[in-house]
């Protein structure tokens, strides 16, 4: 298990062990794996895909399941950049056909997978590697006195070692303190039982707070400190998480590209890339070397955070931060069609705020450029929050106060916030109430107090990318 985290460095664990403490409660084991005589040759289908209609997949739209579709295209609109922390950025295009209908603005959930080298190791780990490809199913144990004790409804009836580690479990997951005190029955290493004890008791409730909720120790960078440490399949797979889909918007708009193609744009960190973003990267290399792809996909529930035909006479003022123009770019095209294709009648105004790091992270520069010039938008403001005169969004919505809130204030106006992270967002939030307070002569609660009114009906929706 080969950690990719500078963070987590060289941690000793034995500066860890404290001399008095009392493990956690560990958690039991109630499930036990049977084997067959069969294999089960590896294929890149998602596991879950066969776990029948007892397993909910979240937000899935109603009468629509997940579905694999080919990977067309993949385009990197932002190379990563060491120097200013840029991300890299890909755009990957999809083929949809008849899957479902959209708007800019709706989500699809993609279904990740974990990385086969990293499956490979825990094989190892496990001792599995022998039987990584061997037909078995997962069941109660007999002698399980747990009432409520049950398998997984994400794990196959029918399925392999390798199956259930690549597919089901979030082999990332974050280490609960009774699953660590479990894990120190895994090992005869009395330094790596007494570390996993330890952290799990009360008394280390620091080192807890140090490890992994500041420097982020998951449960496989655990492994990577406890070499000997060697937990059952039907342990992690009766305590390990689901490995869940994730949300990613759709970025292009069905009348510029046709209902029957889909695109998303993701960003991936260059140490510790997370599960679907190392996934997604691994398949956009394979569509860049001419090999067909694919990626499961479903169409998540949609909510007021989308821009339809309705919308063309209203107003929008659109705010994001680095790839959270992703949606407001399938907003911008749609908008941008529907002015070619009708006849004249009125249309509203369009702004966008926008930040990147820097100017070549700002994504589809040149075509927001073009939009700008043919009055798609009204008002494009960008700012960059690196270099020499950083500037983040907030400022930009500031400066302009009171003609936003002029704005905002009208009854057909709407203003979409798109951020990835709570922060970004709380800092957003922040701006618009100064803008508030500015416009409307207001204290700082009762500019607050009217953002809220402003989110409770409708007018100021955000999309959160937590
Ligand atoms: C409604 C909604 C829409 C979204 N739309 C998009 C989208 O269009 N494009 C997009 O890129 N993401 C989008 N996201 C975020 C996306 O769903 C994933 O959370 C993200 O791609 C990381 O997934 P992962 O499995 O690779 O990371 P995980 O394995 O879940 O990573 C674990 C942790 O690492 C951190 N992390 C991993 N990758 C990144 C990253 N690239 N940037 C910052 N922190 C990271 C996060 O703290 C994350 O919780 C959206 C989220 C929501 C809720």
């Amino acid at each position: 298990m080969t950690s990719e985290s500078p963070s987590l460095g060289n941690i000793d664990i034995e500066a860890y062990i404290l001399n008095e403490y009392i493990p956690a409660k560990p958690l039991d084991g109630n499930l036990e794996v049977h084997f067959s005589d069969s294999e089960l040759a590896p294929t890149e289908a998602c596991a879950q895909l066969r776990c029948g209609e007892l397993l909910k997949f979240p937000f899935v739209r109603p009468g629509c399941q997940p579905r694999a579709v080919a990977i067309r295209k993949s385009d990197v609109l932002v190379p990563d950049d060491e120097a200013t922390a840029t991300k890299r950025v890909v755009e990957l295009t999809l083929d949809s056909p008849d899957l479902f209908e959209f708007q800019p603005g709706d989500t699809i959930a993609v279904l990740p997978s974990n990385d086969g080298k990293l499956v490979d190791e825990f094989l190892d780990r496990l001792e599995l590697v022998s039987k990584a490809d061997t037909m078995c199913s997962v069941k109660l144990a007999l002698k399980c006195a747990k009432k409520s004790a049950k398998v997984p409804a994400h794990i196959p009836q029918t399925t392999s070692p390798r199956e259930i580690l690549t597919h089901c479990l979030a082999l990332n997951a974050v280490p609960q303190k009774q699953f660590l005190s479990a894990l120190a029955g895994f090992t005869d290493n009395e330094k790596e039982r007494s570390f996993l004890a330890c952290l799990s008791s009360k008394q280390a409730a620091s080192s807890y707070s140090e490890l992994v909720l500041e420097r982020g120790l998951r449960f496989l960078n655990i492994l990577e400190l406890c070499a000997t440490c060697r937990p059952s399949l039907a342990f992690l797979v009766e305590h390990l998480p689901r490995l869940l889909p994730r949300p990613y918007s759709l970025s292009n708009s069905p009348l510029a590209s046709g209902p029957q193609e889909l695109q998303i744009i993701y960003s991936i960190l260059k140490y510790k890339p997370g599960v679907t973003t190392s996934m997604l990267e691994s398949k956009a290399q394979k569509v860049e070397n001419g090999e067909p792809t694919e990626v499961v996909i479903y169409p998540r529930l949609s909510n007021n955070f989308r821009y339809t035909e309705d919308d063309l006479s209203s107003n929008q003022i659109l705010i994001a931060v680095g790839t959270g123009v992703a949606p407001f770019l399938g907003f911008l095209s749609h908008k941008e069609q529907l002015i070619s294709q009708q006849s004249p009648r009125e249309i509203g105004k369009t702004w966008l705020y926008l930040s990147a790091k820097t100017t070549r992270a700002t994504l589809n520069l040149d075509q927001l450029l073009v939009w700008q010039l043919t009055s798609v938008l009204e008002r494009l403001r960008m700012c960059q929050s690196r270099g020499e005169s950083p500037c983040y969004v907030q400022q930009l919505l500031e400066e302009d106060s009171e003609e936003l809130v002029a704005l905002l204030l009208q009854p057909n106006t709407v203003l979409y916030v798109c951020a990835d992270g709570a922060k970004i967002s709380q800092s957003i939030a922040g701006g618009l109430i100064k803008c508030l307070q500015t416009a409307l002569q207001l204290s700082e609660e009762e500019a607050a107090q009217k953002l809220k009114e402003l989110r409770a009906q409708g007018k100021y929706r955000e999309d959160v990318w937590l």
